[in-house]
Formats: structure tokens, sequence, C-alpha cells
């Protein structure tokens, strides 16, 4: 908490709004810290649960119980424009919530960034009656938000979307199928991708809010990825069959989804950086404990050079990645164009994530590899950083085009 207030000490917030960030931050790391830490281990026991009778989904037992304090807290409203409901405050305080519910447990952390990713397109492309609808619902968190765009045959290409999406009335009925959807079946929004345009090839998607409220049957869970770690995260296959999402649900103008999606996805990756800064601060948290209470050789192994050192590097490179989304999570805030850094803060602070989580199984040992000891799920939660909105391999192709181009 304080090396998050060290560095908001330096940009440009008034006394105000330093109080009110502090204020904030203190309710959030005490609500992280004292009872989603708790239910963390119970949770990746569990897991999410999907019952094919009835197709339902549920989050592991007491997930929904704190979603609820997030709620009654406001928390989802901090980055909601005031005219719908929220708090109109900063992006760089929301990335800093990230990393303290991250902090906690990554699992619960997933609601925070495709919530904000959420409100940030329908604020944008919305129409007024989608607006109207959608981000009051977001703010309050009666909504939760999710992202439908990863299919069996479009994944790091997500231009390859194969659902279609059939203009009849004042309505699209959408057909086909979406996979890897996080909160998929539980969420009240899914923003998605499909197909208005065969012949335009990947210039003819459209982009829209899907309502499975409207879509009714349209819209059914196949089934949930039973995965490395993640386990409290519904992480969905959901069939659209017909799927009905009303004309005033489609964002910006037809078939000029994919630019619309790539464009509102390039800066939103901040968010999985602060998940990233999180992760690695709790990982580094566990190794300084261990480090201290285990002896061996006679002396605490924090003693011994080798541990102290990858201590260092870990504690170094946890403030790397904090300043980092911090930093670009300001320039955002700030109405920078942020595309190609926001890049760099993804691709370096996920990798961070992975470093940080080996060593610190490395310096639990034996331990570190049972699933008694915290550092065995921060590196199996951790892994999937590099690969979700978009793969490290990905944000170097961003990084390498976008610097090339800067330099004509
Ligand atoms: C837990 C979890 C939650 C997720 N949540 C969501 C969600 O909410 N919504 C959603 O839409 N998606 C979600 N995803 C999907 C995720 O965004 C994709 O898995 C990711 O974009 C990669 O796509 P893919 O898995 O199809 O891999 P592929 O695209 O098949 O890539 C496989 C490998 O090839 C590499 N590769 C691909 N193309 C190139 C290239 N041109 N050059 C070099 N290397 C290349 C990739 O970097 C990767 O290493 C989630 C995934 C997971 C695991």
């Amino acid at each position: 908490m304080k090396q998050i207030l060290k560095v908001f000490k330096n940009f440009n917030f008034s006394k105000e709004e330093q109080e009110q960030n502090q204020m904030i931050l203190d309710m959030v790391y005490e609500l992280a810290m004292n009872e989603i830490i708790e239910k963390e281990q119970d949770w990746d026991e569990e897991g999410a649960h999907f019952d094919p009778q009835t197709k339902q989904v549920d989050y592991p037992s007491g997930m929904m119980e704190l979603f609820k304090k997030c709620q009654e807290n406001d928390l989802f409203a901090i980055i909601v424009p005031e005219q719908y409901d929220g708090f109109g405050l900063s992006y760089t305080l929301w990335t800093a919530v990230i990393e303290l519910m991250a902090r906690a447990s990554l699992a619960f952390s997933m609601f925070f960034p495709s919530q904000s990713l959420s409100i940030e397109i329908i604020n944008n492309y919305g129409t007024p009656e989608a607006k109207e609808k959608y981000l009051p619902l977001l703010s309050s968190g009666d909504a939760i938000g999710a992202m439908a765009f990863s299919e069996p045959n479009a994944g790091s290409d997500i231009s390859a979307v194969a659902t279609k999406a059939e203009k009849e009335g004042d309505s699209y009925y959408l057909t086909g199928n979406k996979v890897f959807l996080s909160h998929g079946g539980a969420s009240g929004t899914n923003i998605g991708l499909a197909v208005t345009d065969k012949s335009l090839g990947p210039r003819g998607l459209s982009a829209f809010v899907i309502d499975p409220k409207i879509a009714k049957d349209g819209y059914e869970v196949v089934r949930i990825e039973e995965k490395m770690g993640l386990h409290g995260s519904i992480t969905a296959q959901v069939a659209l069959d017909r799927a009905e999402v009303p004309k005033e649900n489609l964002l910006g103008k037809e078939n000029e989804g994919l630019r619309l999606i790539l464009g509102s996805l390039a800066s939103s990756r901040i968010g999985i950086a602060a998940q990233s800064a999180g992760i690695a601060e709790t990982a580094l948290q566990e190794s300084i404990n261990y480090a201290n209470q285990r002896v061996q050789f006679g002396r605490p192994i924090g003693k011994h050079q080798a541990i102290s050192f990858m201590l260092a590097d870990m504690a170094t490179q946890v403030h790397q990645a904090r300043l980092l989304y911090l930093n670009t999570a300001h320039m955002k805030h700030n109405g920078e164009d942020t595309q190609i850094e926001s890049s760099m803060t993804k691709y370096f602070t996920t990798e961070i994530a992975q470093k940080v989580t080996y060593d610190a199984v490395q310096i639990h040992g034996g331990y570190g590899y049972s699933r008694e000891y915290r550092v065995e799920r921060l590196f199996r939660d951790a892994r999937v950083l590099t690969i979700y909105e978009g793969t490290s391999e990905m944000q170097k192709m961003i990084i390498s085009r976008g610097t090339l181009a800067r330099a004509q």
C-alpha cells in the first residue's frame, strides 16, 4: 500500500484527490488483505461450478458475498462517469485497486479489468440507449462485464471471428461459438464481435453488447474450462444460437467493430499489468517471510547470499512493474495515447510475474511445490498473465510495429 501511495505522490493529483485516493485504497486494502485473502485457497480447491443439466454456472462459495461487499463500497463506480451513477475518478486509482485485489486473489481480481473495459467501450461507442441502460448497471456491479472475442479459430487473431450476425427488423441475431469467456454465463453484458458483412473480411465485423437476458435461450453455456490455475474464475464456452441483440446494442458503426475493439483492448491491458504487480508482490512477501524463518546450515536461508540476491532481484522487479503500470495508467488518465506503452507494460510486467512466482517456489524449496504453500498457487495462477488479453508474442509484434512506425 505504502509503495503505491509513494508513486501516487509524483502524479498531478490535487490534495483532495490524494486524500480521496488514500481513503479508497485503505478501504480496498482492508477488504483484500483481511477478507478476500482468507478465501483464496478455498476458491482454488473448490473451483467454479457448472451444472450440465441446468446450464447454470456458479462462482465458488463465498465469492459473491465478497463481490457484494465491493458493490456496497461502490468500487465498480470508480471510473464510471458521474452522469451514469459513477464517481468519474482516475484510471490510475482503478489500476491500483486491481493490484490490491490481485495481491489477495488473482481469481477474484478477474472481476475488475473486464468491468472497466466494458465500461470504457460502452461509454465510448455505445448508443445513448445502451449507455443509459448498461453503464449504471456496470457501475453498481449489478451487471458483471465480460468480453466475448475468442472463438475456436480466433485467438490471437480475433479478426478470424466466425460468429455471424443477421439483421432482421430492429434486431441482430448472432450465431456462433465463443470460447474462454471469463464470467461467461454469470455476466450481465458481453462485448462480442460478429460478422455482419462476410464479403469485407476483417472489415466486415461489428461489435455488440450481447445481453443474456435479451438473448435468452440463444445464449447457452456449453462447458467451463478446467484450468491450470485461476480455478475460482469462470472460463466458459458459450454457444450463441440466434441470440437476439437489439440494434441499440450495436457499438459504433456497422462493420467498424474490429478497429473499435483492437483500439479499446490496447489500453485496457494496463489492468493485466496491475494484476501482475499484485501477484508478484504477494510472491515476494511470502518469500521474504519464508526466507527469514527457514533455517538451513545454521542460519535463516535469507542470510545465504544466493537467496538474498534472489530476493533483491524480485523486489526490484516488483518495483519496476508497479512504476510501469501506474505510470502508463496515469498517461491514459491524462488522455495521452498509450497504445505502444500499454503493450510494453503488459509484456514486461506479465513476464516479471512469471519470474517472481518461479523464484518464490525456488526459495520455498520442496515446500514450494506443495499445495500447502501459497506460492504453489501463485505460480499456477500467474501463468495465464502472459497469455490472456494478448500473448507476449502479440505484444512484441505491436511494440515492434509501433516503434518502427514512430521512427519513420
Ligand atoms: C483463463 C483465461 C481467460 C480468458 N478470458 C477471455 C475472455 O474473457 N474473453 C476472450 O475473448 N478471451 C479470453 N481468453 C482467451 C485469450 O485471450 C486467448 O487464449 C489468447 O488471446 C491467445 O489465443 P489462443 O489461446 O487461441 O492462442 P493462439 O492464438 O493459437 O496462439 C498460440 C501461440 O502462438 C503464438 N502466435 C499466434 N500467432 C502468432 C504470430 N503471428 N506470430 C508469433 N506468434 C504467434 C501465440 O503467442 C501463442 O504462443 C482467456 C484465456 C484464458 C486462458
